[in-house]
């Protein structure tokens, strides 16, 4: 317990949590960004905070139109809100940064008026030149001195440059020899040394925009963000990003970091790709996406048939863990539950399998009536006209079958004579449950169940039972083929639940058209 004092010191320093998900609209939101903006969600909501939907489109050459409403049209299928953000309002907008080109502009110009940056006019081709001169060559505190900049050209020259109208680009000046301290919630402090960092570009005069790493420390800034919980794959960029946040004098507003372990394919080595999905028959995207570009339509989650929930508490675990063996959780205790220093360092195998267990699990957990109205679409494309059947009818029919099924879709196999009779019968059933004697047998059982007054399950059982038990006859073979008669083969749930809810008159209408196409 921290005394007292330790205590107001520690909430005294406590900053808002505020927290973003920054896409590049580059195309389909892959899953792994999914898992990001889920535990940013999570982490915000714990902590009464903000979650924040930025768009990062300053590379115009990777925008592909449609990717911002897609994005945003698979977080609502999932349940995950923003609070603040594109399309979403809020106090510290614009949220989109090809919209916030003055503001980078400002930002470049503090660094280049403190030295921290310098203008750099070498040409694509004269890069090149210099590449092939020197082997490794990088563009940094032992290079920069030869090339063709703001630090080796007068400033007369510089301003003359710009004024022609030559494209430049700013780079950041990164001195050499620092020890760069990464602190990370996850990994713990990562060093290293600022010689292997390049002098990153910032800006490109071209199209007046900053390159990703300027724009996105400018924002976080700007945004007041407190914490960037991002994929394994940012972790390299996080040194610049420290130095950044330090050529600004913001080390005191920095936020802390928490880099996710990467997705890894089902098996095998490696870094979990579309290609994967493919190859073994599982989505990659939360939502089906159809390329602008090359036409191509990729499956997704939802058209797939997993409910969100499921897909939800599977990504859930791919990377953390509640520090038990619970794996079911809901949203709510998701939240309550989650805790970025129980994420793994090491990446997280993407079992599609426990994905199927999940949906099939909150099949379970759905009520019958829930389940019934995602079930009527599926009726529509068979053929079946959902509306002439009331609710109270179509929640019992799943009620009775959803244990069998890991998709709503596959409740149609098991429920299809519900709704339409048997027209053939399966062979292999016939073969072993149907003889010569059966049609007289189910004359006599159609005899019984006609006189039958409560036809709800328990009571018809009781008489159809004694009858059979009196008469001698085989329980196996007349049940099966009462049955047969009116499943179309021996499978399915409990018969008199089923011949409860078809009712009687179409019950003995089943066993009639048995009797005449089997003899
Ligand atoms: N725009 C980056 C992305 O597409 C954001 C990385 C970050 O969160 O800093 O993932």
């Amino acid at each position: 317990m921290p005394s007292n004092l330790e205590f107001s010191k520690a909430k005294m320093t406590e900053k808002r949590v505020r927290v973003r998900f920054a896409p590049s609209p580059t195309g389909a939101l892959h899953i792994g960004g999914v898992r990001t903006a889920l535990y940013n969600y999570l982490f915000a909501r714990q902590h009464g905070g903000d979650l924040i939907f930025r768009i990062e489109d300053t590379d115009s050459n990777r925008f592909v139109p449609g990717a911002e409403e897609y994005i945003l049209k698979s977080f609502k299928w999932l349940g995950i809100p923003f609070s603040e953000g594109v399309s979403f309002g809020g106090d510290h907008g614009p949220y989109r940064q090809s919209e916030r080109r003055d503001i980078y502009k400002k930002y470049v110009k503090v660094l280049l008026d403190s030295g921290k940056a310098y203008i750099a006019f070498d040409t694509p081709q004269e890069l090149d030149n210099k590449r092939k001169e020197v082997p490794n060559f990088q563009y940094d505190a032992s290079t920069r001195m030869q090339m063709r900049n703001s630090l080796t050209l007068s400033k007369e020259e510089t301003d003359a440059l710009i004024a022609s109208g030559a494209q430049y680009v700013v780079r950041f000046k990164i001195e050499p020899n620092e020890n760069i301290h990464v602190h990370d919630l996850i990994r713990g402090e990562v060093v290293i040394n600022s010689s292997i960092l390049d002098d990153k570009v910032l800006y490109k005069s071209a199209d007046e925009l900053p390159t990703y790493h300027l724009a996105n420390i400018v924002d976080d800034h700007l945004m007041e963000v407190s914490h960037v919980i991002r994929g394994e794959e940012w972790l390299p960029s996080a040194p610049l990003h420290v130095l950044l946040y330090k050529a600004f004098g913001w080390e005191d507003t920095m936020p802390e970091f928490a880099h996710l372990p990467l997705l890894l394919k089902p098996e095998g080595n490696g870094k979990l790709s579309k290609r994967d999905g493919d190859r073994l028959g599982f989505p990659v995207f939360p939502l089906e996406w159809h390329d602008p570009k090359t036409g191509e339509v990729s499956s997704g989650y939802r058209e797939s048939g997993y409910l969100p929930e499921a897909v939800i508490n599977f990504l859930a675990l791919l990377g953390w863990n509640p520090g038990n063996d619970q794996e079911l959780m809901t949203m709510e205790e998701l939240v309550r539950l989650f805790n970025l220093s129980h994420c793994s360092k090491s990446g997280a195998k993407f079992d599609y399998k426990k994905c199927i267990w999940f949906n099939h699990e909150y099949i379970m957990r759905k009520s019958d009536v829930e389940l019934a109205e995602l079930f009527k679409p599926v009726l529509q494309e068979h053929g079946v006209d959902a509306t002439k059947y009331s609710d109270d009818y179509l929640s019992k029919v799943v009620g009775l079958v959803k244990g069998r099924v890991n998709f709503v879709r596959e409740l149609w196999d098991q429920t299809r004579f519900f709704f339409t009779a048997p027209t053939d019968y399966a062979e292999k059933d016939v073969k072993k449950r149907w003889s010569a004697d059966t049609p007289r047998i189910m004359g006599e059982l159609m005899d019984i169940l006609r006189n039958i007054e409560d036809f709800s399950s328990k009571p018809s059982e009781d008489i159809v039972i004694s009858w059979i038990t009196e008469k001698g006859y085989h329980m196996g073979n007349v049940m099966n083929a009462f049955r047969l008669a009116v499943v179309g083969e021996c499978k399915g749930p409990h018969m008199f639940n089923i011949t409860e809810l078809i009712g009687k008159e179409e019950t003995l209408s089943r066993i009639q058209r048995a009797i005449n196409i089997l003899h």
